[in-house]
Protein backbone atom coordinates (compact mmCIF):
# COMPACT_ATOMS: atom_id res chain seq x y z
CA UNK A 1 0.00 0.00 0.00
CA UNK A 2 1.52 3.36 -0.84
CA UNK A 3 0.82 6.17 2.12
CA UNK A 4 0.19 9.61 1.11
CA UNK A 5 2.23 12.22 2.06
CA UNK A 6 1.58 14.25 5.54
CA UNK A 7 1.61 17.53 4.64
CA UNK A 8 1.22 19.14 8.24
CA UNK A 9 5.03 19.19 9.76
CA UNK A 10 4.32 17.38 12.69
CA UNK A 11 7.44 17.28 14.91
CA UNK A 12 11.02 17.79 14.07
CA UNK A 13 13.82 15.40 12.69
CA UNK A 14 14.32 14.31 16.14
CA UNK A 15 11.12 12.49 16.32
CA UNK A 16 11.98 10.64 12.90
CA UNK A 17 12.56 6.88 14.01
CA UNK A 18 11.20 4.65 10.86
CA UNK A 19 11.89 4.48 6.89
CA UNK A 20 9.81 5.53 4.36
CA UNK A 21 7.57 3.33 3.08
CA UNK A 22 6.31 3.86 -0.81
CA UNK A 23 5.47 7.02 0.35
CA UNK A 24 4.29 8.34 -2.58
CA UNK A 25 4.88 12.31 -2.46
CA UNK A 26 1.94 14.73 -4.43
CA UNK A 27 1.24 18.13 -4.42
CA UNK A 28 -0.54 19.29 -1.02
CA UNK A 29 -4.05 19.49 -1.72
CA UNK A 30 -3.69 16.92 -4.19
CA UNK A 31 -6.67 14.41 -4.45
CA UNK A 32 -6.57 13.16 -7.86
CA UNK A 33 -5.32 9.33 -8.87
CA UNK A 34 -1.81 9.38 -8.98
CA UNK A 35 0.11 10.33 -11.89
CA UNK A 36 3.68 9.50 -13.50
CA UNK A 37 6.22 12.06 -11.93
CA UNK A 38 3.97 11.68 -8.54
CA UNK A 39 7.50 10.42 -6.86
CA UNK A 40 7.43 7.12 -4.80
CA UNK A 41 9.71 7.08 -2.21
CA UNK A 42 10.95 3.98 -0.22
CA UNK A 43 14.17 3.19 2.20
CA UNK A 44 12.14 -0.35 3.93
CA UNK A 45 15.10 -2.69 2.71
CA UNK A 46 18.36 -3.51 3.99
CA UNK A 47 20.78 -1.02 4.79
CA UNK A 48 17.79 1.54 3.85
CA UNK A 49 17.35 4.85 5.63
CA UNK A 50 15.02 7.91 4.56
CA UNK A 51 13.36 9.27 7.20
CA UNK A 52 11.07 12.00 5.83
CA UNK A 53 10.77 13.52 2.61
CA UNK A 54 8.83 17.23 1.76
CA UNK A 55 7.85 18.63 -0.90
CA UNK A 56 8.81 21.95 -2.23
CA UNK A 57 7.77 22.15 -5.42
CA UNK A 58 7.25 20.23 -8.41
CA UNK A 59 11.18 19.92 -8.76
CA UNK A 60 12.07 20.57 -5.41
CA UNK A 61 12.68 18.12 -2.24
CA UNK A 62 13.64 18.21 1.68
CA UNK A 63 15.27 14.60 2.65
CA UNK A 64 15.28 13.73 6.01
CA UNK A 65 18.34 10.92 7.16
CA UNK A 66 16.74 9.08 9.73
CA UNK A 67 19.31 9.56 12.66
CA UNK A 68 20.24 5.89 13.81
CA UNK A 69 18.30 3.66 15.81
CA UNK A 70 17.94 4.57 19.50
CA UNK A 71 21.04 7.86 18.92
CA UNK A 72 19.52 10.43 17.06
CA UNK A 73 23.23 12.42 16.84
CA UNK A 74 24.26 10.57 14.25
CA UNK A 75 23.00 11.10 10.77
CA UNK A 76 25.04 10.71 7.70
CA UNK A 77 24.12 7.35 5.59
CA UNK A 78 21.70 7.19 3.40
CA UNK A 79 20.12 4.61 1.03
CA UNK A 80 16.75 4.70 -0.64
CA UNK A 81 14.73 4.39 -4.12
CA UNK A 82 12.68 6.14 -5.81
CA UNK A 83 10.15 5.35 -8.27
CA UNK A 84 6.92 6.42 -10.65
CA UNK A 85 9.06 9.00 -12.57
CA UNK A 86 8.41 10.61 -15.52
CA UNK A 87 10.40 10.51 -18.37
CA UNK A 88 13.04 13.93 -18.36
CA UNK A 89 11.65 14.31 -14.96
CA UNK A 90 14.06 16.98 -13.58
CA UNK A 91 14.49 17.14 -9.81
CA UNK A 92 16.62 18.66 -7.19
CA UNK A 93 16.58 16.85 -3.93
CA UNK A 94 17.92 18.62 -0.48
CA UNK A 95 19.57 16.32 1.93
CA UNK A 96 18.66 18.79 4.65
CA UNK A 97 19.82 17.10 8.34
CA UNK A 98 23.47 16.18 8.35
CA UNK A 99 24.80 15.72 11.76
CA UNK A 100 27.98 16.27 10.75
CA UNK A 101 29.22 19.91 9.30
CA UNK A 102 32.89 19.01 7.30
CA UNK A 103 32.28 16.72 4.48
CA UNK A 104 34.10 15.63 1.46
CA UNK A 105 31.06 17.44 -0.78
CA UNK A 106 33.26 20.54 -0.67
CA UNK A 107 35.95 18.78 -2.42
CA UNK A 108 33.90 17.13 -5.20
CA UNK A 109 32.46 13.74 -3.23
CA UNK A 110 28.56 12.86 -4.54
CA UNK A 111 25.97 10.20 -3.77
CA UNK A 112 25.99 6.86 -5.63
CA UNK A 113 23.17 6.22 -7.83
CA UNK A 114 21.77 3.00 -10.09
CA UNK A 115 18.67 1.90 -11.29
CA UNK A 116 16.68 -1.04 -13.01
CA UNK A 117 18.24 -0.96 -16.25
CA UNK A 118 21.65 0.24 -15.17
CA UNK A 119 22.88 -2.27 -11.98
CA UNK A 120 26.05 -0.86 -11.51
CA UNK A 121 26.34 1.84 -8.50
CA UNK A 122 28.03 4.93 -10.23
CA UNK A 123 29.08 8.28 -8.21
CA UNK A 124 26.78 11.46 -9.54
CA UNK A 125 28.85 14.19 -11.83
CA UNK A 126 30.57 16.43 -8.78
CA UNK A 127 29.26 19.41 -10.93
CA UNK A 128 25.31 18.53 -10.00
CA UNK A 129 26.30 18.77 -6.25
CA UNK A 130 26.21 21.67 -3.87
CA UNK A 131 27.10 21.37 -0.19
CA UNK A 132 26.12 25.05 1.78
CA UNK A 133 24.97 26.38 4.59
CA UNK A 134 20.93 26.76 4.22
CA UNK A 135 19.21 29.38 5.83
CA UNK A 136 15.88 27.45 5.64
CA UNK A 137 17.58 24.49 7.70
CA UNK A 138 18.60 26.44 10.86
CA UNK A 139 21.90 27.39 9.19
CA UNK A 140 22.50 23.63 8.91
CA UNK A 141 24.97 22.34 5.97
CA UNK A 142 22.76 21.25 3.04
CA UNK A 143 23.37 18.70 0.51
CA UNK A 144 21.58 19.46 -2.78
CA UNK A 145 21.85 17.55 -5.61
CA UNK A 146 20.50 17.65 -8.99
CA UNK A 147 18.92 14.54 -11.49
CA UNK A 148 17.18 14.26 -14.26
CA UNK A 149 15.05 11.03 -14.29
CA UNK A 150 15.55 9.50 -18.12
CA UNK A 151 13.73 5.95 -17.87
CA UNK A 152 9.96 5.94 -16.69
CA UNK A 153 9.77 2.64 -15.54
CA UNK A 154 13.02 2.05 -13.68
CA UNK A 155 13.36 2.61 -9.58
CA UNK A 156 16.36 4.53 -8.96
CA UNK A 157 18.60 4.22 -5.97
CA UNK A 158 20.24 6.45 -4.21
CA UNK A 159 23.28 6.19 -1.16
CA UNK A 160 25.69 7.95 0.63
CA UNK A 161 28.07 5.42 -0.67
CA UNK A 162 28.43 2.27 -2.40
CA UNK A 163 25.99 0.03 -0.22
CA UNK A 164 27.48 -3.61 1.05
CA UNK A 165 25.02 -5.04 3.50
CA UNK A 166 24.73 -8.35 5.62
CA UNK A 167 22.93 -10.26 3.10
CA UNK A 168 25.46 -9.47 0.70
CA UNK A 169 28.15 -10.62 3.18
CA UNK A 170 26.37 -13.90 3.91
CA UNK A 171 26.30 -14.59 0.38
CA UNK A 172 29.84 -14.46 0.04
CA UNK A 173 30.92 -16.14 2.62
CA UNK A 174 28.46 -19.03 1.94
CA UNK A 175 29.57 -19.23 -1.60
CA UNK A 176 33.48 -19.33 0.14
CA UNK A 177 32.49 -22.21 2.24
CA UNK A 178 30.96 -24.13 -0.79
CA UNK A 179 34.41 -24.37 -2.14
CA UNK A 180 35.44 -26.65 0.47
CA UNK A 181 39.11 -24.94 0.75
CA UNK A 182 41.38 -27.19 3.38
CA UNK A 183 43.13 -23.34 4.58
CA UNK A 184 39.56 -22.06 5.28
CA UNK A 185 37.14 -22.25 8.60
CA UNK A 186 34.30 -20.38 9.10
CA UNK A 187 32.55 -20.06 12.45
CA UNK A 188 30.11 -18.22 13.88
CA UNK A 189 31.80 -16.46 16.75
CA UNK A 190 28.19 -15.18 18.59
CA UNK A 191 25.45 -13.66 17.46
CA UNK A 192 24.03 -9.56 17.73
CA UNK A 193 21.08 -8.54 19.88
CA UNK A 194 18.92 -8.66 16.98
CA UNK A 195 20.40 -12.70 16.21
CA UNK A 196 22.19 -12.26 12.90
CA UNK A 197 25.96 -14.23 13.18
CA UNK A 198 28.79 -12.71 13.95
CA UNK A 199 31.00 -14.24 11.53
CA UNK A 200 34.54 -15.24 12.45
CA UNK A 201 36.81 -16.67 9.35
CA UNK A 202 40.43 -18.62 9.85
CA UNK A 203 42.32 -18.85 7.03
CA UNK A 204 45.82 -20.68 7.32
CA UNK A 205 47.83 -23.60 6.36
CA UNK A 206 49.74 -23.33 9.19
CA UNK A 207 49.78 -26.08 12.19
CA UNK A 208 53.23 -24.87 13.32
CA UNK A 209 53.71 -21.28 12.87
CA UNK A 210 51.51 -19.38 15.24
CA UNK A 211 51.93 -16.16 14.16
CA UNK A 212 48.68 -14.16 14.30
CA UNK A 213 47.03 -11.55 12.07
CA UNK A 214 43.50 -10.28 13.47
CA UNK A 215 41.67 -7.95 11.04
CA UNK A 216 37.99 -6.53 11.90
CA UNK A 217 35.50 -4.38 9.93
CA UNK A 218 31.92 -2.10 9.93
CA UNK A 219 31.94 -1.70 13.70
CA UNK A 220 31.26 1.78 12.01
CA UNK A 221 27.90 0.06 10.29
CA UNK A 222 27.95 3.08 7.31
CA UNK A 223 31.29 2.90 6.40
CA UNK A 224 30.79 0.75 3.77
CA UNK A 225 33.65 0.89 1.75
CA UNK A 226 35.72 -0.92 4.72
CA UNK A 227 33.58 -3.97 3.67
CA UNK A 228 34.71 -4.03 0.38
CA UNK A 229 38.62 -3.98 1.90
CA UNK A 230 37.84 -6.77 4.04
CA UNK A 231 36.69 -8.96 1.17
CA UNK A 232 39.75 -7.85 -0.93
CA UNK A 233 41.77 -9.31 1.76
CA UNK A 234 39.98 -12.55 1.96
CA UNK A 235 39.60 -12.80 -2.02
CA UNK A 236 43.69 -12.50 -1.81
CA UNK A 237 44.12 -15.19 1.12
CA UNK A 238 42.27 -17.71 0.27
CA UNK A 239 43.61 -16.88 -3.85
CA UNK A 240 46.08 -19.44 -5.48
CA UNK A 241 48.34 -16.36 -5.97
CA UNK A 242 51.81 -17.90 -4.56
CA UNK A 243 52.15 -14.37 -2.22
CA UNK A 244 49.10 -15.97 -0.73
CA UNK A 245 49.92 -19.61 -0.46
CA UNK A 246 53.59 -18.19 1.51
CA UNK A 247 51.27 -16.51 3.60
CA UNK A 248 49.02 -19.33 4.33
CA UNK A 249 51.99 -21.48 5.23
CA UNK A 250 53.72 -19.00 7.82
CA UNK A 251 50.85 -16.75 9.31
CA UNK A 252 47.29 -17.50 11.12
CA UNK A 253 44.50 -15.01 9.77
CA UNK A 254 41.75 -14.34 11.93
CA UNK A 255 39.06 -12.00 9.80
CA UNK A 256 35.62 -10.62 11.61
CA UNK A 257 34.33 -8.85 8.22
CA UNK A 258 30.96 -7.39 10.03
CA UNK A 259 31.35 -6.40 13.53
CA UNK A 260 28.19 -4.49 13.83
CA UNK A 261 25.64 -6.70 11.59
CA UNK A 262 22.52 -5.08 13.42
CA UNK A 263 24.01 -0.91 12.30
CA UNK A 264 24.29 -2.27 8.96
CA UNK A 265 20.91 -4.22 8.71
CA UNK A 266 19.30 -0.89 9.95
CA UNK A 267 21.10 1.64 7.91
CA UNK A 268 22.63 3.06 10.55
CA UNK A 269 25.88 5.00 10.39
CA UNK A 270 28.16 4.85 13.48
CA UNK A 271 25.93 2.54 15.65
CA UNK A 272 24.78 -0.84 16.97
CA UNK A 273 20.59 -1.30 17.74
CA UNK A 274 20.93 -0.08 21.04
CA UNK A 275 22.50 3.18 19.90
CA UNK A 276 26.03 2.72 21.00
CA UNK A 277 29.12 3.40 19.05
CA UNK A 278 30.86 -0.01 19.55
CA UNK A 279 33.99 1.41 19.08
CA UNK A 280 33.98 3.23 22.52
CA UNK A 281 33.22 0.24 24.48
CA UNK A 282 35.59 -1.56 23.94
CA UNK A 283 37.22 -1.03 27.71
CA UNK A 284 34.16 -3.01 29.40
CA UNK A 285 31.57 -4.77 26.48
CA UNK A 286 28.59 -6.52 28.20
CA UNK A 287 27.30 -9.81 26.79
CA UNK A 288 23.61 -8.44 26.76
CA UNK A 289 24.39 -4.58 25.33
CA UNK A 290 27.31 -5.05 23.25
CA UNK A 291 27.39 -8.89 22.58
CA UNK A 292 29.37 -8.98 18.97
CA UNK A 293 32.00 -7.11 21.15
CA UNK A 294 32.24 -8.49 23.94
CA UNK A 295 32.71 -11.97 21.71
CA UNK A 296 35.50 -10.29 19.94
CA UNK A 297 36.99 -8.79 22.89
CA UNK A 298 37.11 -12.17 24.62
CA UNK A 299 38.52 -14.05 21.94
CA UNK A 300 41.28 -11.83 21.67
CA UNK A 301 42.59 -11.65 25.27
CA UNK A 302 41.98 -15.52 25.14
CA UNK A 303 44.48 -15.87 22.49
CA UNK A 304 47.13 -12.64 23.97
CA UNK A 305 47.10 -15.04 27.52
CA UNK A 306 47.59 -18.43 24.89
CA UNK A 307 51.76 -19.14 25.12
CA UNK A 308 51.06 -20.99 21.46
CA UNK A 309 49.89 -17.69 19.87
CA UNK A 310 51.72 -14.61 18.84
CA UNK A 311 49.05 -11.98 17.78
CA UNK A 312 51.39 -9.34 15.89
CA UNK A 313 48.61 -7.11 14.53
CA UNK A 314 45.03 -6.06 15.02
CA UNK A 315 43.84 -3.66 12.15
CA UNK A 316 40.04 -2.69 12.10
CA UNK A 317 39.02 -0.66 8.81
CA UNK A 318 37.17 2.26 8.59
CA UNK A 319 36.32 4.52 6.11
CA UNK A 320 37.01 8.36 6.69
CA UNK A 321 34.40 11.33 5.67
CA UNK A 322 36.58 14.23 5.36
CA UNK A 323 40.12 12.79 4.26
CA UNK A 324 41.64 11.16 0.59
CA UNK A 325 43.19 8.32 0.23
CA UNK A 326 43.74 5.31 2.76
CA UNK A 327 45.58 6.00 6.07
CA UNK A 328 46.31 4.43 8.95
CA UNK A 329 45.90 5.32 12.56
CA UNK A 330 48.32 4.40 15.47
CA UNK A 331 49.05 4.31 18.73
CA UNK A 332 51.95 6.73 20.62
CA UNK A 333 54.53 5.03 22.84
CA UNK A 334 57.09 6.19 25.18
CA UNK A 335 59.70 3.91 23.44
CA UNK A 336 60.83 5.50 20.29
CA UNK A 337 61.93 2.42 19.03
CA UNK A 338 58.09 0.81 19.09
CA UNK A 339 56.96 4.07 17.48
CA UNK A 340 59.59 3.10 14.56
CA UNK A 341 58.70 -0.31 14.27
CA UNK A 342 54.87 0.67 14.14
CA UNK A 343 55.82 2.90 11.27
CA UNK A 344 57.15 -0.14 9.45
CA UNK A 345 53.87 -1.66 8.31
CA UNK A 346 52.41 1.51 6.66
CA UNK A 347 55.20 2.33 4.98
CA UNK A 348 55.60 -1.03 3.19
CA UNK A 349 51.74 -0.76 2.37
CA UNK A 350 52.90 2.38 0.95
CA UNK A 351 54.62 1.11 -1.63
CA UNK A 352 52.15 -1.41 -2.59
CA UNK A 353 49.15 0.38 -2.69
CA UNK A 354 49.70 3.52 -4.79
CA UNK A 355 46.30 4.87 -2.74
CA UNK A 356 47.06 4.87 0.62
CA UNK A 357 49.55 8.02 2.14
CA UNK A 358 52.06 7.65 4.43
CA UNK A 359 51.81 11.04 5.07
CA UNK A 360 48.53 11.29 6.25
CA UNK A 361 49.44 8.41 8.53
CA UNK A 362 49.20 9.64 12.14
CA UNK A 363 49.80 8.03 15.74
CA UNK A 364 48.08 9.48 18.38
CA UNK A 365 46.10 9.05 22.19
CA UNK A 366 43.63 11.46 22.06
CA UNK A 367 41.13 10.74 24.96
CA UNK A 368 38.26 9.97 23.10
CA UNK A 369 39.68 7.40 21.18
CA UNK A 370 40.05 5.44 24.41
CA UNK A 371 37.59 3.17 23.73
CA UNK A 372 38.63 2.15 20.71
CA UNK A 373 40.24 -1.18 19.77
CA UNK A 374 43.11 0.18 18.05
CA UNK A 375 43.31 1.94 21.69
CA UNK A 376 42.25 -0.54 23.75
CA UNK A 377 44.15 -3.32 22.18
CA UNK A 378 47.48 -1.04 21.75
CA UNK A 379 47.63 -1.28 25.76
CA UNK A 380 46.61 -4.72 26.30
CA UNK A 381 49.23 -6.47 24.33
CA UNK A 382 52.75 -6.60 24.10
CA UNK A 383 55.26 -4.75 22.79
CA UNK A 384 55.81 -6.86 19.33
CA UNK A 385 51.88 -6.27 18.35
CA UNK A 386 51.00 -3.58 16.39
CA UNK A 387 47.43 -2.18 16.51
CA UNK A 388 46.17 0.26 13.34
CA UNK A 389 42.89 1.71 12.57
CA UNK A 390 42.86 1.28 8.39
CA UNK A 391 40.76 3.95 7.02
CA UNK A 392 39.99 4.80 3.72
CA UNK A 393 38.25 7.68 2.18
CA UNK A 394 34.83 7.78 1.63
CA UNK A 395 35.32 9.41 -1.60
CA UNK A 396 38.88 9.71 -3.56
CA UNK A 397 42.51 9.34 -3.87
CA UNK A 398 45.78 11.30 -5.33
CA UNK A 399 48.56 9.20 -6.23
CA UNK A 400 51.88 10.96 -6.53
CA UNK A 401 52.17 12.89 -9.39
CA UNK A 402 48.11 12.90 -9.59
CA UNK A 403 46.66 16.33 -10.24
CA UNK A 404 43.07 15.73 -9.63
CA UNK A 405 41.33 13.43 -6.85
CA UNK A 406 40.51 10.00 -8.44
CA UNK A 407 37.04 8.68 -7.16
CA UNK A 408 37.02 5.10 -5.27
CA UNK A 409 35.15 2.53 -6.56
CA UNK A 410 33.85 -0.46 -5.52
CA UNK A 411 36.71 -2.21 -7.07
CA UNK A 412 39.26 0.02 -6.38
CA UNK A 413 38.56 -0.28 -2.67
CA UNK A 414 39.10 -4.23 -2.82
CA UNK A 415 41.90 -3.50 -4.42
CA UNK A 416 43.26 -1.30 -1.44
CA UNK A 417 42.29 -4.71 0.48
CA UNK A 418 44.21 -6.89 -1.56
CA UNK A 419 47.21 -4.82 -1.37
CA UNK A 420 46.95 -5.12 2.85
CA UNK A 421 47.27 -8.56 2.49
CA UNK A 422 50.47 -9.05 0.37
CA UNK A 423 51.96 -6.62 2.23
CA UNK A 424 52.22 -8.85 4.52
CA UNK A 425 54.76 -11.06 2.71
CA UNK A 426 56.90 -8.39 2.99
CA UNK A 427 56.59 -7.19 6.74
CA UNK A 428 57.67 -10.94 7.49
CA UNK A 429 60.71 -11.34 4.78
CA UNK A 430 62.05 -8.28 6.46
CA UNK A 431 61.08 -9.67 10.03
CA UNK A 432 62.95 -13.18 8.65
CA UNK A 433 59.90 -14.84 9.37
CA UNK A 434 59.82 -15.79 5.90
CA UNK A 435 62.95 -16.18 3.74
CA UNK A 436 63.38 -13.47 1.18
CA UNK A 437 64.30 -14.62 -2.31
CA UNK A 438 64.91 -11.61 -4.05
CA UNK A 439 68.40 -10.15 -5.11
CA UNK A 440 70.77 -9.62 -2.25
CA UNK A 441 71.16 -5.79 -2.78
CA UNK A 442 67.38 -5.12 -2.95
CA UNK A 443 66.90 -6.89 0.49
CA UNK A 444 69.52 -4.56 1.29
CA UNK A 445 67.58 -1.58 -0.29
CA UNK A 446 64.55 -1.82 1.80
CA UNK A 447 66.06 -2.62 4.81
CA UNK A 448 67.88 0.61 4.45
CA UNK A 449 64.87 2.43 3.24
CA UNK A 450 62.62 0.64 6.39
CA UNK A 451 65.40 1.69 8.68
CA UNK A 452 66.04 4.81 7.92
CA UNK A 453 62.52 5.97 8.93
CA UNK A 454 63.11 9.26 11.04
CA UNK A 455 61.09 10.44 14.01
CA UNK A 456 60.00 13.38 11.79
CA UNK A 457 58.37 11.52 9.20
CA UNK A 458 55.77 9.92 11.81
CA UNK A 459 53.15 12.11 11.97
CA UNK A 460 51.81 12.53 15.87
CA UNK A 461 48.65 14.27 16.84
CA UNK A 462 50.82 17.80 17.35
CA UNK A 463 51.61 17.73 13.52
CA UNK A 464 48.04 17.04 12.72
CA UNK A 465 46.49 19.91 14.84
CA UNK A 466 48.64 22.16 12.54
CA UNK A 467 47.79 20.96 9.80
CA UNK A 468 44.31 21.62 10.35
CA UNK A 469 44.79 25.04 11.41
CA UNK A 470 46.35 26.09 8.15
CA UNK A 471 43.66 24.26 6.25
CA UNK A 472 41.25 26.76 4.67
CA UNK A 473 37.90 26.13 4.78
CA UNK A 474 35.78 26.49 1.93
CA UNK A 475 32.79 28.02 2.01
CA UNK A 476 29.34 27.19 -0.24
CA UNK A 477 27.37 29.31 -2.28
CA UNK A 478 23.81 29.53 -2.19
CA UNK A 479 22.16 27.45 -4.66
CA UNK A 480 19.89 27.93 -7.33
CA UNK A 481 17.54 26.41 -9.77
CA UNK A 482 19.57 27.99 -12.37
CA UNK A 483 22.28 25.18 -11.66
CA UNK A 484 19.93 23.11 -13.55
ZN1 LIG B 1 34.77 4.42 11.72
Amino acid sequence: MMQKQQTNDTGGEDALVGNVNKLMVSPPGYSGAPRKGHLVFDACFESGNLGRVDYISEFEFDLFIRPDTCNPRFRVWFNFTVENVRETQRVIFNVVNFSKTKSLYRDGMSPVVKSTSRPKWQRLPAKNVYYYRCPDHRRNYVMSFAFCFDQEDDVYQFAYCYPYTYSRLQHYLASLERRNLPYLQREQLGLSVQQRRLDLLTITNSEREKKLVFLSARVHPGESPASFICQGVIDFLVSQHPVAQILRDHVIFKIVPMLNPDGVYLGNYRCSLMGFDLNRHWQDPSPWAHPTLHAVKQLIVQMNQDPRVSLEFYIDVHAHSTMLNGFMYGNVFEDEERVQRQAVFPRLLCQNAPDFSFSNTSFNRDVVKAGTGRRFLGGLLDDTSYCYTLEVSFYSYMTAGSTAPVPYTEETYTKLGRNVARTFLDYYKLNNLIKDNRPIHIQRRRRAWVSGIRQTDIRTDRHRLRMNKTQSTVAGGSFTLHCL
